[in-house]
């Protein structure tokens, strides 16, 4: 049986010899436990916050022990009562091929009702994270203009495509032309920015949002935020989502002033965890799944194959290569 755990707190950026594979025995099931099969591992940025060992809102990894994150496994032996052989389940579990559990923290999934994998992603943690994230905080009405950066991941494309459902005109910047072009045509979404490509990031957004920006979902902090602030419209909402461009800094860079520009469009910047919105996933996974099913939201994901791949699927998030969520089928 083989897990993966951390070997070293990455310096910067993670490398796979951060990563160590080492066996262990199969275990079995004792009374009220199931043996799991892991099928399906969701990998994502937030992880490279718990490699480190900076206090934050989840508590690090542990150096010598197996990376915990979200898992979609089979039930291939249970002495526990209402889980059986052939179930599905999905929670936060460990790196492991197999693994051992009281059932506590995981979830029935449907194999019938959507791929497994959508568990992980548009049903799952970052579906519900742009559902969120923009509803909640964005609050967004017919109409308004819609930023989004990391607009073609996992948590982005979703953002603009619940946008679009939502009558906003949506504007996306990501990685690479073959995105830009992806948001257009698979998203929906009306304008799209490459990033790389992009020198003055600020006079771009003037030209791609006439309008000004109504709402700013940021995925990415930095300098692509720095040029959409300052475009922010009266009574603006900034949905501070996530900041990979700073997630293996070493030190935090300074960027330009935002607050005189807050006060003068009297605009709200708002962080969250979607943690913070537990009640209400049950309705927003009805609604998503809802939506999925009527065509209105396109359901993308990177599939990388093989259980030894995790680590190296994980280090590739910080090289774009993922289009849509990043998931690994073992
Ligand atoms: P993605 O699927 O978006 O994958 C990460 C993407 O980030 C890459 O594909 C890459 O796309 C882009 N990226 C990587 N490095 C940089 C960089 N230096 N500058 C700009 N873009 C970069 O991941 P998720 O959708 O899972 O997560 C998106 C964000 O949301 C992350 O910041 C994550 O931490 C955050 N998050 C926050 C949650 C919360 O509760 N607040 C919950 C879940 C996620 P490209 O080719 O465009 O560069």
């Amino acid at each position: 049986n083989t897990v993966i755990t951390l070997a070293n707190r990455p310096e910067g950026r993670p490398k796979t010899s951060d990563f160590n594979f080492e066996t262990e025995k199969k275990p079995s099931p004792q009374e009220g436990e199931v043996l799991l099969e892991t099928k399906y591992v969701s990998v994502d940025p937030y992880m490279r916050g718990r490699m480190s060992d900076a206090e934050s809102y989840v508590a690090p990894f542990e150096l010598g022990k197996p990376i915990e994150g979200g898992i979609v496994a089979k039930v291939v032996e249970s002495k526990k009562e209402n889980l059986t052989e052939g179930d599905y389940v999905s929670g936060r579990l460990d790196w492991k091929e197999y693994q051992v559990s009281d059932g506590e923290g995981l979830m029935k999934v449907d194999p019938e009702a959507a791929p497994l994998s959508a568990y992980l992603g548009i049903l799952g943690m970052t579906g519900l994270t742009a559902y969120m994230g923009l509803l909640e905080i964005g609050k967004p009405k017919e109409g308004e203009t819609l930023v989004v950066s990391g607009a073609a991941g996992a948590v982005g494309s979703v953002v603009g495509q619940i946008g679009k459902i939502k009558g906003c005109r949506v504007v996306g910047i990501a990685g690479s032309d073959e995105k830009v072009e992806l948001l257009k045509s698979k998203f929906g979404f009306d304008g799209g920015i490459n990033y790389k490509t992009t020198e003055d990031m600020g006079a771009v957004i003037a030209e791609a949002c006439p309008n000004g920006v109504d709402i700013y979902f940021d995925n990415v902090a930095g300098e692509i935020s720095d040029g959409v602030h300052q475009h922010i419209n009266q009574f603006g909402r900034i949905v501070n989502c996530g900041a990979i461009a700073h997630y293996n800094a070493t030190s935090m860079p300074m960027g330009p002033r935002v607050e005189p520009m807050l006060i003068k469009k009297s605009a709200l910047m708002q962080g969250f965890i979607v943690g913070n919105y537990e009640e209400k996933f049950p309705e927003a996974v009805k609604q998503l799944a809802q939506w999925l099913g009527e065509g209105k939201l396109e359901h993308s994901e990177t599939i990388v194959e093989g259980f030894d791949n995790i680590p190296q699927a994980f280090l590739d998030l910080f090289d774009g290569k993922n289009k849509g969520k990043m998931v690994v089928q073992v």
